[in-house]
Order: C-alpha cells, then sequence, then structure tokens
C-alpha cells in the first residue's frame, strides 16, 4: 500500500516514509523540510528545531527564517539549492522551484527507488513551477479544488489592480497588507507594471525585504518606515506603505486608502465597506484548471490531497479520480473517493 509511506497527520505534518516531515512535525521525525515561510506551512517548527536532526529549506527561506526569529542551529542546518539532490538519512532529497513566494519548493523524497513527491503551494505549472513526473505518490496543495474555481488570468486581475491603485494614488497615500513573501513579490511586480511611488516598509516587512534583496531581488525606492528618508518621502504623500496582512486591524497606518491583498479569493477586487477598504485577489495558488494539469501531467500512482490545507480537497480527489483516473485519496481525514 502506496498510502503508507506517505500521509498527512492531524496536526498538518506531511509525513513521508516516517522519519521525514514537511511543513509540520511529528515526534519520529529526525528531518524537517520547510517548504516556504507562511504560517500554515512552518507549523510547530520550533519543536523540529528542538527534536530534529536536519532541517531542510533553499537559501532563501532559511535566511528569512532567521530573520522573523527562527533561530535554526548551524550543525542541522541543510541548505539546499533547487534541483540538488543530498543524501539526508536513508533518504535522497531534492528541492525544485515553485512560484509562489521566493524561496518556495516542492520536495522530492526517493528511498531506494520509491518516489514521494510534495508539490506545496504553486501557480503557473510547466511553465514557471516545474512539474514532477511520475512519481509513486504525488502529495499536492488544492487551495482551488472546487471545479467552480476557474480564476481570471493573472494579468487580467493584474491590470485592474493596477488601474484601483492608480485611482486611489490620485486621493493620496495607499496602505497595502500582505503575508512575508507575497508582499515582496507584489512589489516587484508593481514596478514592473510601471508603479514607482516609493515604498515604505514595516520593520518585519523590511527584514524580509532585506534578504530577498540579497538574492538579486532588486526593488527601486524601498524605505523603511520611521527612518529620516522615509519621514521625508511621507511629506510628499505620495508613497505605498507595505504591511503585514494581521496590521490591518490595527489600523495604526494614516494612509488614505487601504488594500488588503489575499491569495485566497476568487473575485479580483471586492470593496469592503463604504469606507475606504479594498481585498484583492492576487493569488499564489494554482486554480482548478492549472491543478488538473499538473496532476494530468505528473500521472502518479496515487495522489494524495491535502484537506489539512484545503477545504476543497474531497471534490479534487473525486474529479481527478473520475476524470484521470487515478486513485486518490484525501489526508488527514481520509473519505477514500
Ligand atoms: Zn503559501
Amino acid at each position: 500500500m502506496l498510502s503508507e509511506f506517505a500521509w498527512i497527520d492531524r496536526n498538518g505534518a506531511i509525513r513521508v516514509f516516517k522519519k521525514l516531515c514537511i511543513d509540520g512535525h511529528a515526534n519520529e521525525c529526525i528531518i524537517r523540510i520547510v517548504t516556504h515561510i507562511h504560517s500554515d506551512h512552518t507549523l510547530h517548527l520550533d519543536k523540529s528545531i528542538a527534536y530534529c536532526k536536519h532541517i531542510v529549506g533553499t537559501p532563501i527561506t532559511l535566511d528569512i527564517l532567521e530573520a522573523l526569529g527562527y533561530g535554526v542551529p548551524k550543525n542541522k542546518k541543510r541548505t539546499l539549492e533547487y534541483g540538488k539532490v543530498t543524501t539526508l538519512e536513508e533518504y535522497e532529497v531534492r528541492l525544485e522551484y515553485a512560484d509562489h513566494i521566493p524561496g518556495t519548493a516542492q520536495v522530492v523524497v526517493d528511498r531506494e527507488g520509491l518516489v514521494i513527491a510534495y508539490t506545496s503551494d504553486f501557480k503557473n505549472p510547466g511553465t514557471k513551477t516545474k512539474i514532477i513526473e511520475q512519481p509513486h505518490v504525488l502529495i499536492i496543495d488544492a487551495t482551488y479544488g472546487n471545479p467552480k474555481h476557474v480564476r481570471e488570468a493573472e494579468d487580467v486581475v493584474w491590470s485592474k489592480f493596477v488601474e484601483l491603485l492608480r485611482k486611489l494614488m490620485m486621493q493620496g497615500s495607499v496602505a497595502l497588507y500582505a503575508y512575508y513573501g507575497k508582499a515582496q513579490d507584489v512589489m516587484i511586480k508593481l514596478r514592473e507594471w510601471g508603479i514607482d511611488a516609493p515604498f515604505l516598509l514595516t520593520a518585519s516587512q523590511w527584514r524580509v525585504y532585506k534578504i530577498i534583496e540579497r538574492y538579486g531581488y532588486r526593488i527601486e525606492d524601498v524605505f523603511l518606515l520611521g527612518s529620516r528618508e522615509a519621514e521625508e518621502v511621507k511629506k510628499s504623500g505620495w508613497y505605498l506603505e507595505i504591511r503585514h496582512t494581521s496590521g490591518i486591524s490595527l489600523r495604526n497606518s494614516d494612509a488614505n486608502s487601504h488594500i488588503i491583498l489575499t491569495g485566497r479569493l476568487l473575485k479580483s477586487i471586492v470593496k469592503v465597506d463604504s469606507g475606504n477598504v479594498w481585498i484583492v485577489g492576487i493569488s499564489g495558488h494554482a486554480d482548478f484548471n492549472d491543478l488538473v494539469y499538473y496532476v494530468d501531467f505528473s500521472r502518479p500512482d496515487l495522489l494524495v490531497v491535502d484537506g489539512y490545507r484545503s477545504e476543497h480537497a474531497q471534490a479534487f480527489a473525486s474529479y481527478i479520480k473520475e476524470h484521470l483516473g487515478i486513485q486518490s485519496v484525501v489526508l488527514p481525514v481520509d473519505i477514500t473517493t
């Protein structure tokens, strides 16, 4: 039974061959892999840091974790570049690029020819995200696992977002709220779309930016909120603040308008109330069609759909079984299709 080699615990840990934990923790695990820095993928990381022998991630991910306050001891840190194979205990481990936020990786584990792969969060399969072909087990994120979850093309969403932003900026400054990684991604893209207003970052967003900058993601006119330069910029009233999503409830920004960026909204733009708060869906996740494309191309013997991180895992597993004829299960709550 292939499902003996890969499963998902109730606490969200993705388990491969018992001793290897991805994006969550279990006491049996000797190896912990972190696919990226989003909080649903750094579950119980403190425990893993204390108990595991190896903490694995891409250079960017491990550096950002450090900046966010996770102290991984040097002798446990296993920095792994995309595409490189390393042997840890009895496993051969490889990380592959996933188009999501800087540093995100898919995981491929090979033990004596038995191959288990985990996609982590991704979008653009086959173009930017490499498709892992024919693993024995493929564990997939199915955030948009419902067949109704078909999104507008990324460029269409972006042109609407940029249009809204330009309109709001004519009235004054705008605060953007996003998770770490996504915020930096959005800043890069806004420059590509011709938005050249200075970015003023909160201290934590600044720390994450300084790390990705070291890896070649350089952005012009980025300042730390509270610094002398930022205070100068503020006087002009023409700037964009970059804050963490949790900051929206604090309302400690004096910006004229507020835009919350989320990867979990199907509609592109929603106005929250009569005030000046907007939600924009800049997704970091594959939509339904992209998910089906990945699985169809990958053709695993068994598909495990992550039901811990998606409410639509069951719909996706059923669809794959019916339309592609691939054996599919949802875990941790296994309602076999
Ligand atoms: Zn994520």
